[in-house]
């Protein structure tokens, strides 16, 4: 007789594999398109070098830690990393904790009241740390599952820009306070809030034994319950079950946990599903694409005296001594990664190196493989040359190369438009979107939250857990 599954996990990302995990007593089926786990969660190698595909960091390790104990997974050990914002004059390490933050940029905004936006921001911080909203209440993720709290989520309904001004004149200064970078934010006041306890509060860290081992670890306990290589191609609904179509066969469930970009799998859906399901991505935004170049280079041969951080954030309209106008990636922020410089990621002599910045999808779109490929080495050498001031040498050091657009975000990750980070974080506060407009249907990961309140990666756990909960106390399954 033909299996139907308790419920059908599609993707093996973090969301999908904490879903399993919390699940594994049932009988379950994780549906995952590529050859192995994680998602965008993982790592690849270039000959000597590793690169993350993804994250390269993320916040509440201690969260992550405390769960990976709980389920006798690996013993986790972080590595705090830190950023450096470069904008000409600028020169800060932004990532350090607020109290210590403040002082640096009292000194450069000496007109300014710099004290009253951190003193004001901190409060608000300590409000909504952990907050979220869900059908007429608030829930703090910190304290467990479904942790109610009282919270009067009024006075928060603005944009950072609009709340800081309330304290500051300058331009530049209220760019950093509400975006944490130098280009005009769109983020509401709680992203913003939410997104300075990440960077600088709670801090990004990096697991010491690396990314993809933390994910094999979390997969080794659910590996029985995932068929990887099967991706789905079609939804539909037939005689109270979930019928998930895949190249190698079909699946029937009687609920689902996506766990796959939400965009994406609505045009998998059949016609009867996608009408129900479209109120949920109607009026959603995804956020912004971006270009990585991955280098692998020979440290010798490079001067790092610029670099004070793990991660630059590198404004080269502002450099003096950047004169590249010409170049696409003039007038865009620049991050420059030196991975090596927080884990093992190559050769003691070599350098692992990501350059990312943005770049729009459509740009990357062409009608042959042929043009796509000229396009894409074509930006990816001006991506390098653009912080040839920043790090001199790096032009000529590089030893393995390699990049990834929008497409290739699109394509892999499996991500619409390839958007990286979820929803515009233009929210009021961080909604619970875990349920969704098809009952029995819930969703996990990155797109489950309208704001990732904890960071996406942490986000993306716990709302395996919460869609996990869901399943579990619909009647008896
Ligand atoms: C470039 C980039 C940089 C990032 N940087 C950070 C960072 O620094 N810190 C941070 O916390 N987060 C970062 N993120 C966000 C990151 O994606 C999340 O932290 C986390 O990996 C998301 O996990 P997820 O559970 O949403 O699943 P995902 O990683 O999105 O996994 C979804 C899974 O679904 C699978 N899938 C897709 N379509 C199908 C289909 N049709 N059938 C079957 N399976 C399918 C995919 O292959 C994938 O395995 C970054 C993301 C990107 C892309």
């Amino acid at each position: 007789m033909e299996s139907i599954f308790d419920a059908g996990i599609i993707g093996a990302g973090i969301g999908g594999l904490t879903a399993a995990l919390e699940l594994r007593d049932y009988n379950i089926i994780v549906l995952e398109k590529l050859h192995r786990p994680g998602g965008t969660s993982f790592s690849f190698r270039r000959k000597d070098y590793e690169f993350l595909t993804g994250p390269l960091g993320f916040s509440h390790p201690d969260l992550i830690k405390s769960y990976f104990m709980d389920k006798g997974l690996s013993n986790l050990r972080f590595t705090r990393t830190n950023y450096q914002l470069l904008a000409g004059n600028i020169n800060l390490i932004i990532s350090k904790p607020l109290n210590l933050l403040e002082k640096d940029l009292k000194s450069l905004f000496q007109h300014e009241n710099v004290e009253k936006a951190v003193s004001e921001l901190k409060e608000v911080i300590c409000k909504v740390r952990g907050i979220f909203y869900h059908e007429g209440k608030y829930f703090n993720a910190l304290k467990g599952n479904w942790f109610e709290v009282q919270m009067d989520g009024a006075g928060y309904d603005i944009s950072a820009a609009e709340f800081f001004s309330q304290f500051i004149e300058d331009d530049t200064l209220l760019s950093i306070l509400s975006g944490m970078g130098l280009k005009e934010s769109e983020f509401s006041l709680i992203a913003s809030a939410c997104m300075w306890d990440v960077l600088a509060e709670v801090g990004l860290w990096y697991p010491a034994d690396g990314l993809s081992e933390m994910v094999r670890s979390l997969f080794s306990k659910v590996e029985n319950k995932v068929k990887l290589r099967h991706a789905i191609e079609k939804i539909s609904f037939e005689d109270g079950n979930y019928v998930l179509s895949t190249s190698k066969g079909i699946f029937k469930a009687k609920r689902i946990i996506l766990n796959a970009d939400v965009k994406k799998t609505y045009y998998l859906m059949d016609d009867e599903l996608s009408k129900t399901f479209k109120p949920f991505i109607d009026k959603r935004e995804e956020g912004d694409s971006l270009l990585t170049f991955y280098a692998g280079i020979d440290e010798s041969k490079i001067n790092k005296e610029r670099i004070r951080a793990h991660h630059v954030l590198y404004y080269p309209y502002l450099d003096e001594s950047n004169d590249q106008r010409g170049n696409r990636f003039f007038e865009n922020e620049v991050e420059v990664t030196f991975l090596s410089d927080y884990g093992k990621f190559c050769p003691e002599d070599k350098a692992a190196v990501m350059i990312r910045s943005p770049l729009d999808y459509d740009e990357c779109k062409f009608d042959t493989e042929e043009k796509y490929y000229k396009f894409k080495e074509k930006i990816s050498t001006e991506l390098l040359e653009i912080v040839e001031p920043l790090v001199p040498g790096i032009g000529s050091a590089v030893e393995v190369r390699d990049a990834s657009t929008p497409v290739t975000y699109e394509v892999w990750g499996g991500r619409y438009r390839g958007s990286i980070a979820g929803w515009n974080w233009d929210d009021s506060m961080p909604r619970c979107l875990v349920k969704t407009p098809l009952e029995n249907f819930y969703v996990c990961g990155i797109y489950s939250f309208s704001i990732p309140f904890l960071g996406a990666f942490p986000t993306s756990l716990y709302s395996g857990k919460l869609a996990a909960g869901f399943v579990r106390s619909r009647e008896k399954i």
